[in-house]
């Protein structure tokens, strides 16, 4: 395995961000993850894990070691009435692994199609979208840790997975390796063409295969949210937030467009990106950096970007939200 010094992150990150990594290696198995790991000078360097970094922002180089697991075996380890049991090594490509199962009719991932990265990052921060989430799915999950090279494996309970979140954001963060994944998936799917946009898409279909629900979605998402191939984004910047349920009617009452979604006891959630565009950030450009003209949760980062222009872009933006509706967003983006 080639380890690269001062490597090159430009086209490994989908902000297109202009970095570089002190380190660089893609392990190919979990064999050869120990035996770099294992090695004294990366042992006592500061490390991080990339996928395809497309949830990443780069601030500027990054001065340790970066990791790219790069295993790439499907799987399936067991079956039975109902579920299929696939195990996907972490540097699949996550689309691909939603394409092989739609492809075999096997349900559960077809509302996650198109979302970019690999399927280590998966459980990380749950991904989800159109009504459907990562942990749906996740059986288990394998970990390396750092710490004396143990292996671990939390089942899909244990990791702690919410909005956005998981255990590997909380109390695994920076302590190890995602390096295989299993899901449970469905041999006889149940859809989920509930989301507005599916269902119209949907119109006239009695019965959606996943197939035609995968289809659906990619083409919605193709030509809602932009390329990064050719603008630099990371997909949605901000979570929604998470309100008190006062709070949300209060705001509700001053403007009955809000839409409100359910969330934990007491609390509602806020589309965010209704926020950002009432806040009249949508379509808009400073420098080299803008929010997306038709989804305002989207921060570009045009040629020449830096990640400190997008980090200023993103703290007005925060700061208006919150003079205006008293409602703290905060980034989904991770920022190194
Ligand atoms: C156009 C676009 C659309 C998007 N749409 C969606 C969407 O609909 N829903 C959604 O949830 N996300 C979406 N995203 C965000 C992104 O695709 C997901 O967060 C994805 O899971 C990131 O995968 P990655 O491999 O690129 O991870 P990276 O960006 O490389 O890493 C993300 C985080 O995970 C950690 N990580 C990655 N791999 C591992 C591993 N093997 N072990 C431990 N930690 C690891 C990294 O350290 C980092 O903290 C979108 C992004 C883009 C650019």
């Amino acid at each position: 395995m080639k380890i690269f010094q001062n490597f090159d992150l430009k086209e490994r990150n989908t902000l297109g961000l202009r970095a570089q990594a002190k380190y660089y290696a893609e392990p190919e198995s979990v064999e050869e993850l120990k035996s770099l790991l294992s090695d004294d000078l990366y042992r006592s360097t500061p490390k991080m894990v990339m996928g395809a970094g497309s949830n990443i922002l780069f601030r500027g180089d990054y001065e340790g070691f970066i990791i790219h697991p790069s295993i790439k075996d499907i799987r399936i380890t067991d079956e039975d009435a109902g579920y299929i049991y696939l195990r996907a090594g972490a540097g699949v490509v996550w689309d691909k692994l939603v394409e092989y199962a739609v492809d075999r009719g096997w349900g559960g991932m077809e509302n996650l199609s198109s979302i970019p990265g690999c399927v280590g990052a998966a459980p990380v921060q749950n991904i989800g979208a159109y009504g459907a989430e990562a942990k749906d799915t996740i059986f288990k999950v394998e970990y390396l840790l750092y710490e004396g090279l143990v292996e671990k494996t939390l089942l899909g309970n244990e990791c702690r997975f919410g909005y956005r979140d998981s255990i590997f954001k909380r109390e695994l963060k920076g302590k190890g390796v995602i390096t295989y994944v299993t899901f449970r998936l469905s041999k006889i799917p149940s859809i989920n063409a509930e989301y507005e946009d599916v269902k119209l898409a949907m119109n006239g279909v009695s019965e959606p295969t996943v197939f035609q629900v995968r289809e659906a979605i990619s083409s919605i998402r193709a030509k809602k949210l932009p390329d990064p191939a050719v603008v630099g984004n990371a997909g949605s910047f901000f979570k929604n937030p998470v309100v008190s349920k006062s709070l949300a009617m209060q705001l509700k009452e001053s403007y009955p467009d809000l839409k409100l979604f359910p969330a934990g006891e007491g609390e509602c959630k806020l589309p965010a990106a209704w926020l950002i565009d009432k806040c009249g950030f949508k379509g808009s450009r400073t420098g080299n950096v803008g929010v997306h003209a038709n989804q305002a949760l989207v921060l570009l980062a045009f040629e020449g970007a830096t990640g400190e222009e997008l980090i200023n872009l993103s703290k007005t933006i925060i700061k208006t939200v919150k003079e205006r509706f008293n409602v703290d967003i905060e980034p989904e983006v991770n920022i190194c």
